[in-house]
């Protein structure tokens, strides 16, 4: 059997009951092109049937010529952008998945990634399943393909109460469209309203962008029906349980201008910063932030400590998030294609350089000795979260546990393999508190505490259901 790799990093949109809907999914998908760099796709209801564009690329590329928009009609769009590893980069698992089956047509988004995947694969698979992808996402359509259930929402429900792991889920059908956040409440998912028509997406900046009212969060376990009459249906399909949303959301994954689980962003990431400076002072004359993740926590530094904010490192905007780039090769060079320091700004002085987080250290070591050549007596980095000592299994990209620098070295050997004068990370305790939320969260890549036990212990090397390196059989 072929196991599924997990699902990762992802954005979701769909728009129902609007003339511009693919349109408009693809401006959408523009706002969450963060989310997915790798492939994106949209898939349009016209009330007959589905309609489907989608390719590897960026939005922009993908969606670049307007005739496309032509094979798009309908009133109805749910839309994908996404990011996962290497080996399952294929034409073939780019979503939005779309299907025919004995009950119509039916297409779905996901993001997130499912823990219980290949558990539930082998189960199928024993009763005469086949597989047309590596996604985990296209377990849930074998599973509502098989319930027994009467009606849509029923079969969704029931399938999806069957998976365990991180899921907002958009389905399409030829006259609905269906959101579903999972219980816990693993990664973002909004509510808004953009005329007579709904829209959902998985931040709120893509809200912005197309001028939609932000109405409210999906709520954890939620599932919303959007039916012809311009009506929306709530309903709560799952055991109620405590809501884990995904810290690293506030720390790196989401944009600072969209709103999550009711805080924005910018303003969380600032604090995150305040907190640093109140944890991990030191007596500096500038301080810096490896952009563009890492400038509002800067910021919040900066104005706690009563040091100077400069922007000490400019950005190439023309260069992606170098960690996207799947070759090591290219990561290494990566760092300096897209920064580069500022040396009047530097020269002969203390600096603090601050960044939201360590994956493998490669980054930060890189952006000491380019800081010291530009001249600077001394440099401090301060990282804007605790040690990430532990693969996500819930859709953010993380190496697996071998490759993350903190999970095998103290913090005076990550100081000197990144060869600053000191390093300091924000205390788990100051990463809660600054996010100002009562609410419970998912900290697993930092503390190892995974909300959701994983099945098949035999299978787990290290921490999980699989290791990505080691279980995954390649393609
Ligand atoms: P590294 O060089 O492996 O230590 O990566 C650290 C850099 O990657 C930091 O500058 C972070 O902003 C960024 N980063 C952290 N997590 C992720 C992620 N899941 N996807 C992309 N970039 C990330």
């Amino acid at each position: 059997m072929k196991l599924f790799r997990p699902e990762e990093e992802c954005g979701v949109f769909g728009i129902y009951g609007h003339p511009e809907a693919a349109n408009l999914t693809y401006l959408g998908l523009y706002a969450l092109q963060h989310r997915g760099q790798e492939s994106c796709g949209i898939v349009s209801s016209d009330g007959t049937g589905l309609h489907a564009h989608k390719r590897m690329g960026l939005v922009a590329d993908v969606f670049g010529n307007q005739k496309v928009f032509e094979k798009l009609p309908g009133k109805a769009a749910i839309g994908h952008v996404r990011y996962s590893t290497a080996g399952a980069s294929v034409e073939k698992n780019v979503q939005p998945i779309m299907v025919d089956y004995s009950r119509g047509s039916i297409a779905v988004a996901h993001n997130g990634n499912l823990v219980n995947a290949n558990l539930l694969k082998a189960e199928l698979e024993a009763y005469g399943s086949i597989f047309q992808t590596t996604m985990d996402t296209e377990i849930i359509i074998h599973l509502l393909a098989i319930s027994r259930t009467h009606s849509l929402v029923e079969r969704i429900g029931d399938a999806l109460n069957r998976v365990k792991g991180a899921y907002c889920l958009l389905f399409l059908t030829e006259s609905r469209m269906i959101a579903v956040r999972d219980p816990h409440g693993f990664r973002p998912l909004c509510l808004g309203k953009l005329g007579d028509g709904w829209v959902v997406a998985s931040e709120s900046c893509a809200l912005d962008l197309i001028e939609a009212e932000f109405v409210r969060e999906v709520e954890p376990g939620e599932m919303l029906i959007f039916t012809k009459d311009g009506q929306m249906q709530s309903l709560f399909p799952f055991k109620k349980i405590e809501p884990t949303p995904c810290i690293f959301e506030f720390v790196y994954f989401a944009r600072p201008d969209s709103n999550i689980f009711g805080k924005n962003v910018y303003q969380v990431r600032k604090e995150l910063g305040r907190q640093l400076a109140r944890e991990y002072k030191v007596d500096a004359d500038v301080v810096i932030a490896v952009p563009d993740s890492g400038v509002p926590a800067a910021m919040g530094y900066a104005e706690e400590a009563g040091i100077p904010f400069e922007l000490g490192l400019i950005r190439n905007h023309y260069v992606g998030r170098t960690f996207i780039e799947p070759a090591q090769s290219i990561r290494h060079f990566g760092v300096k294609i897209k920064l580069n320091p500022v040396r009047e700004l530097l020269e002969g002085k203390r600096v603090v350089v601050i960044d939201d987080s360590i994956v493998r250290g490669t980054t930060s070591r890189k952006i000491v000795k380019m800081v010291r050549n530009a001249g600077a007596k001394e440099v401090h980095m301060r990282i804007s979260s605790p040690p990430t000592s532990y693969p996500c299994f819930y859709g953010i990209d993380t190496p697996n546990r071998k490759e993350l620098i903190s999970s095998s070295h103290t913090l005076d050997e990550i100081r000197r393999y990144i060869t600053a004068d000191t390093l300091g990370y924000l205390s788990e305790e100051g990463l809660v508190k600054a996010t100002g939320l009562k609410h419970s969260f998912c900290t697993a890549c930092f503390t190892g505490e995974y909300p959701i036990n994983f099945p098949m212990p035999s299978q787990i090397p290290q921490m999980g259901l699989f290791s990505k390196d080691e279980e995954y059989i390649e393609q």
